[in-house]
């Protein structure tokens, strides 16, 4: 594949490239019948003006030839008659080719959904994928008159036009150059006109793009339900409204310069056209005063010129057009090749059962970052190994068990699944061995049962997911929903949806990985959200939540983790100590320091309820 490398060192593809890649996609995706379609458009494209700019001509023609009254009348009849057969066939076909374009562009958009799904966690989550995978939607998602869809259709277009183009120059060619010279001159000038005036409002466009997106943005979090007490409360609104005036200004002010420049373009050319039809038409009338032209000739002429110039400038035009989508088009092939490649990869050995998983000497650091938040981290984790993952905030529990169920690339070092670098390994297949309650939980607004099972509604495994709500805790509340497992979450699609609670979600979410049921469990503060009760209940089944398996429980609360094999205290990015509950107590380091403020807080709190009540 031949590309262009920017100073930015991004991809670019060649205008030719791109063009290439828009009709495999339209092959691939619609088949023949969609090239078939956009290729008989081109052709009554062509057929069709051709047919109109003559019809005068023929006519006139037809009518000087002398023949016999019946035979005009048949021959004027047949012309009409072929006019409007082919003005039918190439309504229809355009209406197709818009279909097959609209759905080349759905079609698309399913493959940008697979590959936001499926790249690695890490390049998307990224500054740089993030904006890429936002540029890369704008191809896809600007409506039909931008991206991939305006772009297949100017390349057709572009086709067209040429034809025409090429068959009307011969033609005027044919009575005089220098009328084509004019002709051509004409033409170039005014596109050259809406060619700067594009290229002028296309520098707004990033402006105009980047004050939108922060439009959006404040749009929704000024409709998010939550954020509404919030913004009452400290009184935002004054805040919200002063950003919304200065952008929808700003936006505006652009706006008004982009439409004057194509304003001063359009009368440019209207004056343009003006002169150049006073001088053509004028010579086509003198040449037929002066005898050297018939009257069908100069009717034919005249349906001629006219229509060169419209060859021309919609030649030019479909030419913007490309030139326009081609940035979409760059944004969107750099994200759909931007990532990691998983083809080809070996699924881990052992499915389903418990793995060993090891650190060696492994570094993290996040984009941008001065530091590394992991710092040289060597570990073993044992098979059906219970382990706690403890330490202050930021100390890089989470990034760490990102990195271990393969999330996340080390930046140096390696982390091995039985012996095997994880990310050597096929990376849907590693995941299947993972179930992982992270910290920020929520649920989709679908039913309940969807965003335990992960599959449609009616295909679960309802004794499974029966255990799994049970095990959770949530089972009694899900009986009491109006359409049980079946009810909605939330509101969005289903106003009788039902909102969770903040520890109901947890417990949800917790119920999806023990549905899951994969060998390895990764708890990130699974109570968090709990109240004491819902939280020592999970502390009671804790034995038969992870039972068989390989945990790592991460906790605030220190006192959760006795129950685990092993503890680790992470600090700054490493493990600073190491070893079960007592033994930590025992050297009397930071696990120590914390567990006693904690207890004593405890007791404080327990000594205050009591004199309380
Ligand atoms: P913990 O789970 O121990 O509270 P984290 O692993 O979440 O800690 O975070 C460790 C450090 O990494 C923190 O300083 C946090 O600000 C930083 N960090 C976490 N996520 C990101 C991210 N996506 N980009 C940049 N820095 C991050």
């Amino acid at each position: 594949m031949k590309k262009k490398k920017k100073a930015d060192k991004t991809k670019q593809y060649s205008l030719w490239d791109n063009c290439r890649y828009a009709l495999r996609q339209l092959r691939q995706k619609e088949g023949d019948i969609g090239m078939a379609v956009c290729g008989g458009d081109v052709a009554l494209g062509v057929l069709l003006p051709f047919l109109e700019a003559a019809l005068a001509g023929a006519v006139a023609a037809i009518l000087t030839s002398g023949r016999r009254p019946e035979a005009i009348l048949l021959l004027v009849a047949g012309y009409v008659v072929l006019l409007q057969t082919v003005r039918f066939l190439q309504g229809h076909l355009r209406n197709l080719r818009f279909k097959t374009l609209f759905l080349l562009r759905i079609d698309m958009g399913m493959d940008f959904f697979r590959k936001t799904v499926w790249m690695d966690g890490q390049s998307l989550e990224s500054a740089q994928g993030q904006k890429k995978r936002k540029d890369a939607g704008r191809n896809l998602y600007s409506g039909n008159g931008q991206g991939i869809e305006a772009y297949t259709k100017a390349w057709c277009d572009l086709v067209m036009q040429l034809i025409g183009l090429v068959l009307y120059g011969a033609i005027v060619g044919q009575v005089s150059l220098i009328l084509l010279a004019i002709l051509v001159l004409q033409t170039l000038l005014v596109s050259y006109l809406h060619t700067k005036a594009g290229k002028r409002a296309y520098a707004m466009e990033d402006e105009i793009e980047k004050k939108w997106g922060i439009f959006q943005y404040l749009r929704r979090e000024t409709v998010i339900p939550g954020n509404g007490k919030d913004i009452r409360m400290y009184r935002m609104d004054k805040w919200f409204l002063g950003m919304f005036h200065g952008l929808i200004d700003r936006v505006c002010a652009l706006i008004d310069r982009q439409q004057t420049g194509y304003m001063a373009a359009g009368m440019a050319e209207d004056l343009l056209t003006f002169a150049r039809s006073m001088v053509v038409y004028g010579w086509l009338v003198r040449e037929m005063a002066a005898g050297n032209m018939t009257i069908p000739s100069f009717l034919l002429y005249v349906g001629i010129v006219a229509g060169f110039g419209a060859w021309m400038n919609g030649l030019f035009g479909a030419w913007r057009q490309i030139l326009e989508n081609e940035k979409l088009m760059d944004d969107y092939r750099d994200f759909m090749d931007f990532g990691v490649v998983e083809e080809g990869r070996q699924a881990p050995g052992r499915p389903g059962r418990t793995h060993e998983i090891r650190f060696e000497h492994v570094c993290f650091r996040y984009e941008g970052s001065g530091e590394d938040t992991i710092q040289d981290l060597n570990l073993t984790i044992r098979p059906g190994e219970r382990l706690a993952l403890v330490g202050p905030n930021g100390a890089g529990k989470t990034t760490l068990i990102k990195l271990l169920c393969g999330l996340y690339r080390p930046t140096s070092g390696t982390v091995y699944l039985d012996g095997r670098d994880i990310q050597s390994l096929d990376q849907r297949a590693v995941f299947r061995e993972f179930a992982v309650v992270f910290q920020d939980v929520f649920a989709f607004s679908f039913p309940l049962s969807d965003n335990v099972s992960c599959v449609d509604c009616g295909r679960e495994d309802s004794e499974r997911l029966r255990g799994s709500l049970e095990k959770a805790g949530l089972w009694e509340r899900v009986q009491a929903l109006p359409k049980g497992a079946r009810t909605f979450m939330n509101k969005d699609l289903d106003e009788a949806g039902v909102t969770l609670s903040g520890g109901e979600v947890q417990k949800l979410m917790l119920a999806r990985a023990l549905y899951k049921d994969a060998p390895m469990v990764i708890l990130d503060e699974p109570t968090a959200a709990l109240d004491p009760i819902a939280e020592s209940e999970m502390y009671e089944r804790y034995d038969e939540l992870v039972h068989g398996r390989t945990a790592v429980f991460i906790s605030h609360r220190l006192s959760s983790t006795r129950f685990c094999d092993r503890i680790l205290f992470l600090e700054n990015g490493r493990i600073t100590e190491e070893g079960t509950h007592g033994e930590l107590m025992q050297r009397g380091g930071a696990y120590a320091e914390l567990f006693s403020i904690q207890a004593r807080y405890y007791k404080e709190q327990k000594t205050e309820c009591a004199a309380t009540l």
